[in-house]
């Protein structure tokens, strides 16, 4: 990668703060380095927390939590809105090191700073919005109402696949309900946080906002781990596997605090017999190598009405031939490297318990080597016949590889996607009213997400956002999601001259 120019409009240097509480830096000790798999280099190095500057973090977000939430939700509101002018001015060069620090394609990366700039701008509209309901009191001359009022800090823990969206989607509606944030990153794309958080840091400053309204906070696992079990943290939203996911979730359940936890997904396409094939070709590829497979709404698993199972399969076939894999920030790649090394070898893995449970392979698998490739993390998307009940069918593999299998009737199609124990994205592609409604229906799909004449992948930041089952169960983004971020509260006045108890009680002395 010759032109870095966009390195330096973010503001980054070879060795980087990684700790900030909005717009001051805190100087630490430790250094992560971060390696891009585009090309192997190393792009720059982040120095991450210790102990005391993580207690200094949370005492200046303690500190500035009061201040914060007196303002008004409008005010609020207004400078998230300013936000999204400062995300606007910087798309192209932080979709770029998006890009080229998780290795998603520079279209993908330009993709996520949209969602940064959508959730700020749904979130400005939010702070106008934030009702409770009233209600009818049993008794006279009383009135009944509710209200949200904010939490505190809530402590954003982020995957690496969406190094900056899934940090705006929550820190974005935290702050307008009233609530400071506290953010730590994956610690495999750390330069992408530290641009976020020194573009949102900018406007904080120039709004007069105190430090400690949102900060990052750079480091490994541990620094997580430190956050679940932090009492001062009543809310912890998650994002990444199921296997942390649990362990977050019994840290703050120990204290009673509250997670919101989106874990990993093991999504199905059904395929009727009644489908539109080219719909359905699309979805499904676009589904299965969009991201190189990294997506927690990747398509992992194909369901296919056993009369259309071969053509589909040929279909599918010559589609993956046309697959173009290279450096993501070129122009008419489709499919760029995984995150790591480590994430080839899970590939790998994954493909040599595929052959040991008896799967067939429609297309092959394997890591790519020579020019271009030389970073090592470059992987060919495979497709593998298999039966749904195998081992390796039920795990998340966190790479391009497409598990198809076939079905005859749709209740059976049906029992086949839910029969996993995540429930994060599904569709069904048929034009079958019947058959669609009965996906929808009760009956149908247990996932958070349930589309028609739609893949898994890619979701709008309208809809509430999330999982079933080992997929966690929270609910992000759109909707009525910005309750997770708030506390209710149910008041009752009366504005009588006697005191009649609820279900009339009589209590006279
Ligand atoms: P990961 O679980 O390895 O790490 C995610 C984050 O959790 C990182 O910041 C990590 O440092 C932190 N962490 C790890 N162990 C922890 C612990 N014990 N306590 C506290 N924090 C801890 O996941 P990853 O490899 O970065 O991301 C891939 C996974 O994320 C996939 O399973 C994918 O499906 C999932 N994901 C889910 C969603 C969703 O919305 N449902 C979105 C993106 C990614």
């Amino acid at each position: 990668m010759n032109n870095i120019d966009f390195l330096k409009v973010l503001g980054l240097e070879d060795l980087n703060p990684g700790v900030s509480t909005g717009n001051d830096w805190i100087l630490t000790a430790n250094e992560i380095e971060s390696i891009s798999p585009v090309d192997g280099k190393r792009i720059g190095t982040v120095r991450i927390a210790s102990p005391e500057d993580y207690e200094s973090v949370i005492k200046t977000a303690e500190e500035a939590f009061p201040e914060w939430r007196k303002l008004p939700a409008p005010k609020r509101g207004d400078i998230i809105r300013q936000m999204a002018d400062a995300f606007r001015k910087y798309k192209q060069e932080l979709g770029t090191l998006i890009s080229y620090e998780m290795g998603k394609s520079l279209q993908e990366g330009l993709g996520e700073v949209q969602e940064v700039i959508d959730v700020c701008d749904f979130a400005s509209g939010l702070s106008r919005q934030i009702y409770g309901l009233t209600m009818h009191s049993e008794r006279p001359d009383h009135r009944m109402y509710e209200q949200y009022h904010p939490l505190g800090i809530v402590g954003v823990i982020t995957a690496f696949n969406f190094p900056a969206a899934v940090w705006a989607w929550n820190t974005m509606l935290a702050l307008v309900c009233g609530d400071v944030a506290v953010w730590k990153p994956s610690h495999k794309v750390l330069l992408t946080a530290v641009a976020c958080q020194k573009i949102a840091g900018r406007v904080l400053k120039e709004n007069n906002v105190p430090e400690g309204v949102c900060s990052l906070i750079c480091g490994a696992n541990e620094l997580g781990e430190t956050m679940a079990k932090d009492k001062r943290i009543p809310l912890i939203s998650a994002t990444g596997s199921t296997a942390m996911g649990r362990k977050v979730a019994v840290a703050v359940g120990e204290r009673l605090g509250k997670t919101l936890l989106e874990l990993g997904g093991n999504n199905a396409i059904i395929i009727t017999e009644n489908a539109d094939l080219t719909i359905a070709l699309h979805a499904s590829v676009f589904g299965a190598i969009g991201t190189a497979g990294q997506r927690c709404t990747t398509t992992r698993r194909l369901i296919i009405h056993s009369s259309i199972f071969e053509e589909f399969k040929i279909k599918l076939l010559n589609a993956y031939k046309q697959v173009k894999i290279g450096n993501p920030l070129l122009e008419g790649i489709h499919m760029g490297p995984l995150i790591d090394q480590s994430a080839v070898q899970h590939y790998l893995n994954a493909l040599d318990d595929c052959k040991e449970q008896g799967a067939q392979f429609t297309v092959e698998g394997g890591v790519l080597e020579g020019t271009g490739y030389e970073s090592g993390c470059y992987v060919k998307p495979c497709i593998v016949e298999v039966k749904p009940d195998f081992p390796i069918v039920q795990k998340e593999t966190f790479a391009p590889l497409l598990y198809i299998m076939e079905y005859d009737t749709l209740a059976e199609a049906i029992g086949i996607q839910n029969g996993v124990s995540q429930g994060l994205s599904s569709g069904i592609i048929s034009l079958n009213l019947r058959e669609t409604e009965l996906f929808l229906s009760s009956a149908g799909s247990d996932c958070g997400i349930a589309n028609v004449n739609i893949g898994t992948s890619g979701a709008e930041i309208g809809g509430a956002f999330g999982g079933e089952k080992d997929s966690g169960g929270g609910r992000e983004s759109g909707s009525d999601s910005w309750k997770a971020y708030m506390r209710r509260q149910t008041n009752t006045i009366n504005y009588g001259t006697g005191l009649p108890l609820a279900q009339g009680i009589k209590f006279d002395f």
